[in-house]
């Protein structure tokens, strides 16, 4: 394993950080333990204070904060400042709703039953593992519900962004968390397996692909602790015949281009009815032809580079497989740059079932157009999917989108918008994208321990 930064605009490689030691990791599992039995005793109200104030230090410093994005995995600065914003919305989530979710919940049981009550008690320490494609909002997402409800978390930081990872855990020291709270650590596969059988440890979060989810779930089950996955997600994008269509062109441009497409729930398989079909590629080709490829720091930039050169790589790869299997290519736009982790949007037609590439997540500017025949035939296609993460459904009447959303099976569906990310929504898909679900209560409720606590009438007779 290999911590770097390399900037993917240049692919010069900025600085390089050693693996932990494996006394640095058995240092860590004993700090994150002792930070625990600290941090359990604490107020809920003194924890969402902490993270009240880590929101404000995000949102004060929040251009220092983005650069470090945009060094690193390459994203437009104003998607990083947006990153940065979002971050410090779910941290205030929690304080705000963070002591009310936590409150003890007193059961209507009968009077037989005895006066019951659950507390919501913390688990202890977490392991979490988190990509790089949005470097602050992965942790915070999995962190803000975890350290208000008392947990503590070991990170494993995506390779390609260490000091990110660092920052994160600066950002909760700086806030004033205890030493122990988060920490980052630049672990090798074998120290993240040791970590996850460890005793203390017990629970595992995983955003990732599916074969890191197989891996790090696996080990979850070995050790008998509960693990959450967050993985790799195909959205399908219907466009039906009474759409909006050059609304649904802009809103799809953007829903697959953004963050160089390089998102879990980004919009990567457009179904078009076969009465808009055609309106629909002209329309969505000129807003993509229309994407400014270049240097990320510049204000004017709205595609940017991958977050590394193997990243682009493996998208070309994919795009050769596609056009292999049968599928046309159609290259979009100016040409990018000729240095840098670039990838030329592509827009993919022609692509039949039997395409390998068909039921594949492609993470790039690369953007997969199926033709459908009429609204029933979109779901099926959308549905013929190992994902099921996100999906949208475009449609100017309301009723006929959820109809639809009724029967698309994935963890969410937006109506008129893609797949979008939000600190008041939850987060999550069934079937390959992964199980279990993250923020807003369902994120909180996930490494908690539900304690029920009876109180007989102790001078009654048994
Ligand atoms: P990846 O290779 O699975 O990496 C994700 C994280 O897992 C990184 O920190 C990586 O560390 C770590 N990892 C991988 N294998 C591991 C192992 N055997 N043991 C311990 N750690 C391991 O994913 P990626 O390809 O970089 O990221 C993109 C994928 O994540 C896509 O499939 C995307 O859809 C998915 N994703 C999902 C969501 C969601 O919320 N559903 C959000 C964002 C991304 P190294 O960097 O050191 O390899």
């Amino acid at each position: 394993m290999s911590y770097s930064t390399v900037n993917p605009f240049t692919n010069q490689t900025v600085a390089s950080f050693p693996d932990a030691t494996d006394a640095e990791v058995d240092q860590a599992i004993d700090t994150a333990e002792s930070a625990f039995q600290e941090w359990r005793a604490t107020t809920v109200a003194d924890r969402a204070a902490l993270l009240t104030r880590a929101a404000k230090l995000l949102r004060d410093q929040s251009e220092e904060y983005a650069r470090i994005l945009t060094l690193e995995m390459g994203k437009v600065i104003g998607e990083a400042r947006a990153e940065v914003a979002l971050s410090a919305d779910i941290l205030q989530w929690y304080a705000d709703r963070g002591p009310d979710l936590l409150a003890p919940r007193t059961l209507d049981a009968a009077p037989a039953s005895g006066r019951a009550q659950v507390v919501k008690e913390p688990l202890g320490i977490l392991y979490t593992v988190e990509p790089w494609n949005f470097p602050f909002y992965q942790v915070v997402r999995v962190g803000a519900p975890q350290w208000v409800a008392g947990n503590t978390i070991l990170l494993k930081h995506a390779s390609n962004v260490p000091q990110a990872a660092a920052a994160m855990e600066k950002l909760l020291l700086d806030a004033g968390a205890p030493v122990g709270l988060l920490q980052n650590l630049y672990v090798t596969r074998d120290q993240s397996a040791r970590i996850i059988a460890d005793e203390r440890v017990r629970g595992v979060a995983l955003t990732g692909s599916e074969e890191a989810g197989r891996i790090i779930a696996t080990q979850a089950a070995q050790a008998l602790k509960k693990s959450t996955l967050e993985l790799g997600g195909a959205d399908a994008f219907l466009v039906l015949d009474d759409a909006d269509v050059a609304k649904a062109a802009h809103w799809g441009a953007f829903g697959r281009h953004w963050n160089a497409g390089q998102v879990c729930c980004s919009s990567k398989r457009m179904i078009l009815v076969d009465s808009v079909y055609d309106e629909y590629l002209k329309a969505y080709t000129a807003e993509v032809a229309a994407l400014k490829a270049g240097d990320p720091f510049d204000e004017s930039t709205t595609l940017a580079p991958l977050s590394s050169q193997k990243a682009a790589d493996d998208v070309r790869a994919l795009i050769g497989e596609a056009v292999a299997g049968g599928a046309t290519a159609t290259e979009v736009g100016e040409p990018v740059p000729t240095t840098g982790a670039f990838v030329q949007p592509t827009i993919l037609t022609n692509v039949t079932a039997d395409n390998p590439i068909y039921r594949k997540e492609i993470f790039g500017p690369v953007s997969m157009i199926l033709r459908a025949a009429d609204a029933d035939d979109a779901i099926a296609i959308a549905n013929d999917s190992p994902f099921g993460l996100g999906g949208s459904v475009f449609t100017q009447d309301e009723e006929r989108g959820r109809a639809v959303a009724a029967k698309l099976d994935t963890g969410m569906v937006y109506i008129n918008q893609p797949t979008g990310v939000k600190a008041d929504l939850p987060f999550g898909g069934v079937r390959h994208s992964g199980y279990g679900r993250e923020l807003i209560d369902l994120g909180l409720y996930e490494f908690v321990n539900d304690k029920l606590v009876v109180v007989s009438d102790i001078d009654g007779a048994f």
